[in-house]
């Protein structure tokens, strides 16, 4: 059975990756995900928002559900349409609008399929797309098309994505990605990982998770057991990804804290996004608090542009206007690489003035 499942066949978890409920201890974690809002109506009433919002709501969650922890939604400010973490969740008739140049698939995901749920694009990194589930629905996703329904639905469905990368000796990281995978329990995943840690040439463990910004309860004991200095001879990284600084309170600050004391290094990225970031005030206080709380700004995504998703868009040259009045304020690691990514590029493509 499911742990939970989601509204719409737009995004399906790939279960049964999550072992049935019954068998696993309560965990606060996954309770969190349980009881996240899926219903606009519901989420107009927590934040006191205008009812008539939900009928475009309703109709854009068609495609993809709408899917946001509790936790998260207390961040944002009662009645203010515009909150900067709202935007993030709440779907809007500009969704259903048919933008030119605005596709399914914008970053060519399909043309990079190795195995079932294994894509490599560059060389000597993996990744593997390991569930379809995640911990929030961003409406700016560039994989909310992605068809996760083709991979593999079970663990022993991974062998052929884990031969791949064995029989492969140029390969010296695996990328978990998704999907979110830490919205699989460890049950599922630190038997993975012991499997690649079998692997002499990987060296490097890598996750691509919003689990600790939107629900940090996730790093918890049983985690830190395979993904820790101490938990695996594989260099753990963990890139997390927030967009705004009202984002990342004391709870996601200690989050970060437990990663950080147990070994693990700590990137963040970003997309741009009109409406949420597109300011070198939002960018700078963001960059701030992210090395505050331990975690290097990595990457500022310009958005892919998949379909849906045309209303968050920032143009280049605004873009780069926002990265070079940064630069003049904050030390040079603070400065996240504004990049974008170009199907058929050996690496993600650096944006310069
Ligand atoms: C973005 C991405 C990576 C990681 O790229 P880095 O520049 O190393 O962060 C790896 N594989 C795929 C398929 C990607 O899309
Ligand atoms: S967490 Fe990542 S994969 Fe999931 S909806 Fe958000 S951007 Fe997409």
């Amino acid at each position: 059975m499911a742990l939970f499942t989601k509204p719409t066949p737009a995004v399906s978890p790939n279960l049964p990756l999550l072992p049935d409920a019954a068998e696993l201890p309560p965990s606060s974690w996954r309770q969190a995900l349980r009881t996240a809002v899926r219903d606009p109506a519901e989420l107009c009433r927590l934040l006191e928002l205008p009812a008539t919002i939900v009928p475009a709501a309703r109709r854009a969650a068609e495609k993809f559900g709408l899917f946001a922890p509790r936790g998260y939604i207390a961040r944002m400010r009662i009645g203010d349409l515009n909150d900067p973490l709202l935007r993030q969740i709440l779907p809007l008739a500009d969704e259903l609008l048919d933008v030119p140049g605005f596709t399914e698939d914008p970053v060519d995901d399909g043309a990079a399929q190795l195995e079932p749920g294994l894509l490599q694009k560059y060389c000597t990194r993996v990744l593997l797309v390991t569930t379809g589930a995640c911990a929030v629905h961003c409406r700016y996703c560039f994989r909310r098309h992605f068809p996760y329904s083709e991979g593999p639905k079970s663990p022993d469905q991974w062998q052929p994505a884990i031969d791949a990368i064995a029989a492969d000796a140029t390969i010296d990281e695996v990328i978990l990605s998704g999907g979110d995978p830490w919205t699989i329990v460890d049950e599922i995943l630190e038997p993975l990982v012991r499997q690649l840690e079998q692997i002499p040439h990987l060296r490097r463990l890598r996750v691509h998770t919003r689990l600790p910004i939107m629900v940090p309860e996730r790093v918890c004991d049983s985690l830190l057991r395979w993904f820790s200095a101490d938990g695996t001879r594989l260099t753990p990284i963990c890139v997390v990804h927030a967009n705004h600084v009202a984002e990342l309170g004391d709870d996601v600050a200690d989050a970060c804290n437990r990663l950080r004391r147990a070994g693990v290094t700590l990137l963040n990225q970003t997309v741009l996004l009109r409406g949420v970031n597109d300011t070198v005030e939002a960018l700078d206080e963001l960059s701030r608090r992210l090395v505050e709380i331990g975690v290097i700004p990595y990457y500022l995504h310009q958005l892919d542009r998949v379909a849906g998703a045309a209303h968050f868009e920032i143009p280049e040259h605004e873009g780069l206007r926002l990265i070079a009045a940064l630069r003049e304020q904050l030390p040079g690691y603070a400065v996240p690489r504004y990049v974008r990514e170009i199907p058929g590029e050996k690496s993600k493509s650096p944006l310069y003035d």
